[in-house]
């Protein structure tokens, strides 16, 4: 099922001894703010620096820039103890996902939600196109098609919530199925974040992020991340990305360490938010549907004059940016539909909203001037 890790030069790095340890008891604001740091000895930074080396002193772990980086190993400690299992970085969340994708055997079958991230559901089709792989699409919410679609399957993969339907899946029961069936089971968690989901105490085998969104969170880093409890697995993958090379950026791993510094407020914030805006925009004449999952700090509303009163809307605002991409501590929405990729199952009225951090009086009046424009 599973391609052999191939052998390259590159050792396995092991977690740096020189860092702080980590109280197994800490909650997960404290690991978001004291995982990934120097040691607490004198002169040592308290964070750790942008260490920019394409190249080691030969005879230790690293040896080269393409096989590790200090920078990186903090930003993946620190993730790794808030996922509870071990972190790779990647160039961007679609590189962790290639990499995922890549573990599959020729003629594999992969089962995914039809309405997953697009752009994972494209390389899906561009890889089926080619030969590599089968996909099947399923809906995610219908835990009874996911449970028999798993059947021969090699990978399931799972987005929960989805974007941007925001459907939740039954990631347990899945899991158990598609472990039967002998599959792995991957969950991409850019949208719930390991703060208000952690898929590896589920039982699956990966997780996946978009390090872009959330775990950044100020829109000026394209990164992406998987992890693991499998020793076996993160060795086949770092074995990948070594030998693929889609690497973070130094700056960027620090960047992103330095976001997740307050992922937990954020989180706590935007979700905050979301929930109040939902709680006023069902009320609102001019939308037919508010689809929220409960958490998290994304919403959708579907308008109900349809795709011309979305367009109008995103571009009433003062506020709210239109823009792609959500996570970050700004408010931005878009019309999904305007994209060419998105599947037709997604309504052409359905605009996403990013909530950010701001004052939520604020972004309601700046949203409800607009919507009472397009009514
Ligand atoms: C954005 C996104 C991705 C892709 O990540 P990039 O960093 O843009 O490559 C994958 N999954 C989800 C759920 C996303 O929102």
């Amino acid at each position: 099922m599973s391609a052999d890790p191939p052998t390259g030069p590159s050792p396995v790095s092991p977690s740096t001894p020189s860092r702080t340890g980590l109280d197994p008891a800490w909650k997960p604001s404290t690991v978001a703010v004291a995982a990934g740091r120097p040691a607490h000895s004198p002169d040592q930074p308290l964070n750790e620096p942008i260490v920019m080396a394409s190249t080691y002193v030969a005879g230790g772990d690293l040896e080269y820039g393409r096989y590790g980086n200090p920078t990186w190993a903090a930003f993946e400690e620190a993730l790794g103890a808030l996922e509870g299992g071990r972190a790779l970085s990647f160039a961007s969340g679609l590189a962790a996902v290639a990499t995922v994708l890549d573990l599959v055997g020729t003629d594999a079958k992969v089962v995914v939600p039809r309405h997953a991230y697009n752009g994972t559901v494209m390389q899906l089709g561009d890889l089926e196109a080619r030969g590599r792989l089968r996909t099947q699409l399923v809906d995610v919410t219908d835990t009874d098609e996911v449970v028999k679609a798993c059947d021969g399957a090699a990978l399931v993969w799972l987005e929960s919530p989805t974007n941007p339907a925001l459907e939740v899946a039954d990631i347990e029961t899945i899991r158990v199925a598609a472990h039967e069936a002998g599959a792995y089971v991957v969950v991409d968690n850019t949208f719930a974040t390991p703060l208000l989901q952690k898929p590896l105490d589920l039982g699956v085998d990966l997780v996946v992020h978009s390090a872009t969104k959330y775990l950044a969170g100020h829109s000026d880093v394209l990164m992406g991340a998987v992890v693991t409890r499998s020793e076996e697995l993160y060795g086949v993958l770092k074995g990948r990305r070594d030998l693929l090379g889609a690497v973070p950026g130094t700056l960027e791993a620090w960047l992103a360490l330095r976001g997740l510094r307050t992922l937990h407020l954020r989180v706590e914030r935007a979700q905050a938010n979301a929930q109040e805006l939902v709680r006023r925009l069902s009320a609102h004449p001019a939308v037919g549907e508010v689809r929220y999952p409960g958490f998290g700090g994304i919403v959708s509303v579907v308008l109900a004059q349809g795709a011309l009163a979305a367009d109008l809307l995103t571009h009433k605002t003062r506020l709210w940016v239109h823009a792609t991409s959500l996570g970050g501590v700004e408010s931005t929405f878009e019309r999904r539909r305007r994209w060419k990729s998105e599947p037709a199952t997604i309504p052409e009225g359905l605009v996403r909203l990013s909530v950010g951090i701001e004052d939520v009086d604020d972004l309601w009046d700046d949203l409800v001037r607009a919507l009472d424009g397009v009514v």
